[in-house]
């Protein structure tokens, strides 16, 4: 037996006992005649005392020549601490070595296995497994745990199978590139990691399994930005003989659960929000709703002077920012570059002030007078001692810019708060998406998903105005998770793919095992699948979905500690039948 007790267990009542204790080596503090050592582990660190008149000459010498993270086993006495440690929970307490034992010794680490340590990102990532060591790595990765767990057992309280369903698949389209894995045994093809399991989680729904869930790996070979992933994981669920309303139901208690056990925040009816009406209140489709600013449009009350600006744009739009009269003229120039860095990208920022005595100071008081600048703080609920910043441009950028603006603000403000929750359906997404490059439709949430009932004509005369039975799912400006109705019904099916594009060879080439499927008697289902690594960051109170991943990778997509992705040997190669080509484009 390595260990009678972990390193977080030991308290007063167990003083005089014979505890074997196992561990990492904190660190060691030595006074000469007494050598401290503090030993951790996943549980939590017990100090160990080693004294050369209790114990030995010998013992003591041993103990001040323990380097840090070395692996050791003591058998010794609890004893009482003669300076106690309020800060932690064995502080009370310590053990007298008798027996040491070194299981193991250590290079010394490259960084502080230290809640703050001296390690920067890159090197804590090429020693993960020591980075993990840390508290702060550590408590995320059991916080995670504990999540997936009450997942599980609320899921399956509501009668949800968990089925496992295949990575070597071929490409489920989620609007992303597929990462692909050559076949040895079928030369010359590839099978494709799942962007998801959509497809097989509807043909489980022709299988009769009636409610399906699976907390599983899913791969989008994408850009990657600070918060994605090339591998991430979902919580995917499906349910046959449901409506839209079934399945908010179903998953805003699922919701409600997680909110509940895991940060003790009773909610209420999760509020709704069409897409145009989020669009058009706060300029994006997931948004946060923990604080105001809402959208006010401002065509009416702008477009009847000689600012050109506004009375060329297609939209005049602000926000209200609670206070923001006060800003100096330098704090507000320096919002002015923000909005028009090329990462939010608008032309320039009206702005008014208004002042606590009633009056309004513009930017724009060339053209406006006092009376037009109070309609402008009607249109956006500015008060006194409030700023209005006002875009304008063709609609859908103005409000992505303004939407990146009061976020900014919000962010700055402290009206983000981590342990306030505000989630929010946002319901009746269009069905498809023009791309502007391509002048081409494509399906905004993916091909599966059905129109709204007798919607289905609209696709020929006004394909952008046709709206999906889609919803998504939004915590603190956070989408995390998504789904829709889908098509159970093969005609239906047959001209969705046609009005994305595909040829009926290519929609059969691709997925003519599922139209086949849906010969067999599909039931009428749909389902949703929830971002876990983003929605345990949330609960987490934390923004970057790495530091509750174990071993993450990087911007690049690389795992620096494997060093993956890597080159394979000239034999692999070979037995794939595969030929690298080193031209670099
Ligand atoms: N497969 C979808 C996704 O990954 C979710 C769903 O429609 O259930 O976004």
């Amino acid at each position: 037996m390595y260990r009678s007790h972990n390193c977080g267990e030991l308290r007063e009542s167990h003083i005089d006992k014979e505890v074997t204790l196992a561990g990492w080596v904190q660190k060691t503090r030595d006074k000469g005649f007494v050598v401290w050592v503090d030993l951790r582990d996943r549980f939590g660190i017990t100090q160990l005392i080693f004294d050369e008149e209790r114990t030995s000459q010998e013992l003591l010498e041993q103990g001040r020549n323990l380097g840090r993270e070395f692996v050791v086993q003591v058998k010794g006495t609890v004893i009482e601490r003669a300076s106690k440690n309020a800060n932690i929970p064995t502080g009370n307490i310590e053990v007298l070595v008798k027996e040491l034992t070194i299981l193991n010794t250590s290079k010394t680490p490259p960084f502080t296995i230290e809640d703050k340590t001296d390690g920067g990102e890159d090197l804590r990532m090429k020693y993960r497994y020591l980075d993990i060591r840390r508290n702060p790595v550590k408590e995320n990765l059991i916080f995670r745990s504990k999540v997936s767990m009450e997942v599980r057992n609320y899921l399956s309280k509501e009668g949800f199978i968990e089925v496992e369903t295949p990575y070597l698949i071929k490409s489920t389209p989620e609007g992303a590139r597929d990462f692909v894995v050559p076949s040895r045994m079928n030369q010359g093809q590839f099978y494709a990691l799942p962007q998801s399991p959509q497809t097989f989680k509807q043909l489980l729904m022709v299988g009769g399994m009636d409610k399906y869930f699976q907390i599983v790996k899913c791969f989008r070979d994408e850009d990657l930005r600070a918060d994605r992933q090339p591998e991430f994981t979902q919580i995917d669920c499906e349910m046959a003989f449901v409506e839209q309303e079934d399945i908010l139901d179903a998953f805003e208690g699922l919701t409600r659960h997680l909110l509940k056990e895991i940060k003790g925040v009773e909610t209420s009816k999760f509020p709704r929000m069409t897409f145009d009406e989020a669009m058009a209140k706060y300029g994006n489709d997931k948004p946060d709703i923990r604080f105001g600013m809402e959208f006010g449009e401002m065509n009416t009350v702008a477009q009847h002077k000689d600012f050109n600006v506004f009375n060329t744009a297609e939209l005049v739009v602000g926000i209200a920012v609670p206070g923001g009269a006060s800003y100096t003229r330098k704090e507000i120039d320096a919002l002015v570059d923000w909005v028009r860095r090329p990462q939010v990208g608008a032309k320039g920022m009206v702005y008014v002030k208004c002042n606590e005595d009633g009056s309004f100071k513009s930017s724009v008081d060339k053209f406006y007078d006092q009376e037009d600048l109070a309609k402008w703080a009607e249109a956006t609920g500015a008060k006194a001692g409030d700023l209005i910043c006002v875009l304008s441009g063709d609609a859908n950028p103005t409000r992505t810019q303004l939407s990146a603006l009061r976020m900014e603000l919000a962010e700055r403000l402290g009206l983000r708060k981590n342990d306030e929750f505000a989630p929010l359906w946002v319901i009746d997404f269009p069905l498809l998406e023009l791309d502007e490059e391509t002048g081409r439709y494509h399906a905004m949430h993916h091909p599966f998903t059905s129109p709204k009932p007798g919607q289905m004509e609209l696709l020929e005369t006004d394909p952008g105005g046709v709206k999906a039975n889609a919803y998504d799912l939004v915590l603190n400006g956070n989408e995390i998770g998504g789904g829709s109705i889908r098509i159970h019904d093969k005609e239906i099916q047959s001209t969705m793919f046609k009005h994305l594009g595909f040829t009926p060879e290519e929609a059969k080439a691709q997925f003519g095992f599922l139209m086949d499927a849906f010969q067999y008697g599909a039931p009428p289902h749909g389902g949703i699948a929830f971002g876990l690594d983003r929605l345990v960051a949330i609960l987490g109170g934390q923004e970057t979905i790495r530091d509750f991943i174990a071993f993450p990778k990087n911007n690049s997509g690389r795992d620096v500690m494997i060093d993956a992705p890597a080159v394979i040997d000239q034999s692999q190669l070979d037995e794939l039948n595969l030929l690298i080509n080193d031209r670099k484009n």
